[in-house]
């Protein structure tokens, strides 16, 4: 099953068990023809071991994609944790999973994710050099995300809607977190005039308060009346059946793995949804990592980031001369970069 996988053609999946912390975990390299392997560590109480596995190639197989998008010298990697973090995690399993990534001598570099913290991934750097995304003083990653989805966006609309600034038009962000919270502040700088909607509704008023948005209910928002649809929360929230509520004509968010299937991408593309693809708009995490890990330099970070408007037109060319989606065009882009 492993090595006749058509989908996963990954470099390497290595196992970790360590009974005396009760360690399980998997770390699994995808490809590293641009750099060494990067990617978060989750930590979940996955019901299975084939679930974990598959976690964790179909998530590190999602890095490499995105680190050639985003242009940064690393390729794919991630590892998961099997366990609850609420329960099962300790400063000694930490140092046991620091251990387990240090044994790979810096083929892949870890950093927080889903179930994980950034002072945990300080206790898994107290036995590994490879760690990311912890140094003192460094800027938040998720402000570089929002960034890079405001810098999608403007050219987002720019191509679909011929506009060029955000100024009167209306964006309705879904999800009042670390990114959609710094998007709507964005945005508002930028003239646009948000709505925004949060399953935690307290949320999403104190944003809407501190940046003269709107707020409306969780399940309004993605089927509002707008110009960009700014999904910033879960995944999967394009769906089949979710398409058909759509109304807007651009869709340019910070969420990972927005589309239920790649069958959704096309049925955007027959509705004429301008779909910046998930993880081009939201590289400025990672891009950010990269600066943080290699070069400290807030300008040429910046610069970085304003270059995902040209690698959004370079998609937007590559799906008009494909007849294919946005989606599969972002893949085209990014496999270029790293076969
Ligand atoms: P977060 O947990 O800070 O915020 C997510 C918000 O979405 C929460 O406030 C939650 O209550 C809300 N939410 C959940 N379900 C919702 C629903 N059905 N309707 C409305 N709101 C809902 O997370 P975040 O760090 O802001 O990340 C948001 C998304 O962006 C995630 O998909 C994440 O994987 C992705 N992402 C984040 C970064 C980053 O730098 N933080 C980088 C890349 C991708």
């Amino acid at each position: 099953m492993l090595f006749n996988h058509d989908e996963f053609d990954h470099e390497s999946v290595t196992f970790a068990h360590d009974p005396d912390t009760g360690l399980k975990a998997i770390i699994a390299v995808h490809n590293r023809r641009r750099g060494p392997a990067i990617g978060g560590c989750r930590m979940m109480a996955y019901p299975d071991e084939i679930s974990a596995l598959t976690d964790v190639l179909r998530l590190s197989k999602g890095m490499t994609y995105k680190c050639a998008i985003g242009d940064i010298p690393f390729g794919g990697g991630k590892a998961v944790i099997m366990g609850d973090p609420a329960t099962q995690k300790t400063p000694e399993l930490l140092r046991a999973m620091g251990t387990f990534v240090e044994q790979l001598g810096g083929r892949y570099i870890t950093s927080f994710d889903s179930g994980t913290t950034i002072d945990d991934i300080a206790v898994i750097g107290e036995t590994t050099r490879h760690v990311g995304g912890i140094k003192p003083g460094a800027g938040n990653a998720s402000a570089s995300t929002a960034y890079g989805v405001l810098v999608c966006m403007r050219e987002a609309v720019r191509i679909r809607l011929g506009a060029e600034t955000l100024s009167g038009l209306v964006v309705a962000i879904q999800g009042a977190g670390n990114v959609g919270s710094r998007l709507a502040k964005l945005v508002a700088e930028d003239g646009g005039r948000v709505v925004i909607a949060d399953i935690n509704q307290d949320l999403a008023l104190s944003v809407a308060e501190s940046t003269g948005a709107a707020s409306v209910k969780a399940d309004e928002i993605l089927s509002m009346d707008c110009d960009v649809l700014a999904p910033c929360a879960l995944g999967a929230v394009f769906s089949a059946d979710s398409v058909k509520q759509l109304t807007c004509p651009v869709i340019c968010g910070g969420a990972n793995n927005q589309l239920a299937d790649n069958s959704v991408a096309d049925e955007l593309m027959e509705r004429q949804v301008f779909y910046c693809p998930d993880y081009l708009a939201n590289a400025g995490g990672i891009i950010d990592l990269h600066y943080q890990l290699n070069k400290p330099s807030r300008d040429a970070l910046k610069a970085h980031l304003d270059r995902l408007a040209e690698t959004l037109q370079d998609c937007h060319a590559i799906a008009a001369e494909h007849r294919c989606s946005m989606a599969s065009a972002a893949d085209l882009i990014a496999e270029a970069r790293f076969q």
